[in-house]
């Protein structure tokens, strides 16, 4: 799939998506917002939309490679409970017979990605996955979430490549609870976040800083894109550049776009295309380039075609 297509010259950044079909089979049953259709809306825009993407199938994550982000528990609760039939793990999250491989395939995304984006082999690199991930604790699945993919990856590139400063941007309209309590004591992880508040999970005010490496930004309801843009502006770009990472990681939900049912917050998609921009002139100022993205949170079916081709297209550039 991707060896013709080295030459330093194309006009176009390479660009890898990672993604795998048992993805789709993780069954949240009828009526749920976190349903096959978004992953199947994401993969044919982004088919259709680029001709040049480097598609690669993901790997399952290793026990090993969950375990630096999560307890033991919740491993044998997603991956030792083989249910036979749906079953809920919290009132929004649910267990079926196949989210067991969706979420090993999920964070094994994430790693895959990272050791082609640290092993030099592609700058950066989307991962068209679920189930989300950013809401899953050390030891507790909730809001869709399984496994925290995102954190799995930092973990990775922070024990396996030894960097020293990995910084997480998650720009999904909730907020990534779990993401920041894995790193709120470890200083190697810069955590920024934009999100509305109120709403679930109610987490990611300002006060909540861990070591000095988490920065909040909640947004009113309402907010829009000229407020939005000013968080990111006045704040969470400036923490970014102070940090100067190494890696760029992204959790990357689309539920923030004014179509999201789930949400208020009342984005453009133009507004994901800029922040990708201002994301990537940060990477390449300090990180070489190096991003990793992940598909989060987005629950209108039009907002993630349109969403996930501005921030794709974003990062080609
Ligand atoms: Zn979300």
């Amino acid at each position: 799939m991707s060896a013709a297509r080295v030459d330093a010259g194309a006009v176009a950044m390479s660009m890898r998506i990672y993604t795998h079909l048992a993805c789709l089979a993780h069954d949240t049953g009828p009526g749920h917002a976190e349903r096959p259709q978004r992953l199947s809306a994401v993969i044919e825009a982004l088919e259709q939309h680029f001709d040049d993407l480097d598609w690669h199938e993901a790997p399952r994550a290793t026990r090993g490679q969950l375990l630096r982000a999560h307890h033991e528990s919740l491993l044998a609760s997603v991956l030792e409970t083989r249910p036979a039939e749906r079953i809920m793990l919290d009132p929004d999250t649910v267990l079926s017979p196949a989210s067991a491989e969706a979420a090993l395939r999920a964070a094994g995304a994430a790693i895959a990605a990272t050791d082609a984006v640290l092993g030099g082999q592609v700058k950066r690199a989307f991962c068209a996955v679920r189930p989300p991930g950013h809401h899953a604790t050390i030891d507790v699945a909730m809001g869709f979430c399984l496994f925290n993919s995102i954190a799995v990856a930092a973990a990775h590139a922070l024990e396996e490549y030894a960097l020293e400063r990995v910084a997480i941007i998650d720009f999904d309209v909730h907020h990534g609870n779990g993401t920041q309590a894995i790193f709120a004591t470890d200083p190697r992880v810069l955590y920024v976040s934009s999100h509305q508040m109120p709403l679930y999970p109610g987490t990611g005010t300002v006060d909540e800083r861990g070591v000095g490496n988490i920065v909040n930004a909640p947004l009113p309801p309402g907010a829009g894109s000229r407020q939005f843009q000013q968080a990111w502006t006045g704040k969470l770009l400036p923490a970014l550049d102070a940090f100067r990472p190494q890696l760029l990681l992204i959790s990357a939900g689309f539920d923030a776009h004014w179509r999201d049912p789930l949400a208020q917050l009342q984005l453009a998609t133009e507004d994901y295309t800029w922040i990708t921009r201002e994301l990537s002139a940060i990477a390449d100022r300090h990180a070489h380039g190096r991003i990793i993205s992940m598909l989060e949170g987005g629950y209108d079916l039009d907002a993630l075609r349109e969403c996930s081709v501005a921030h794709v297209g974003g990062l080609r550039c």
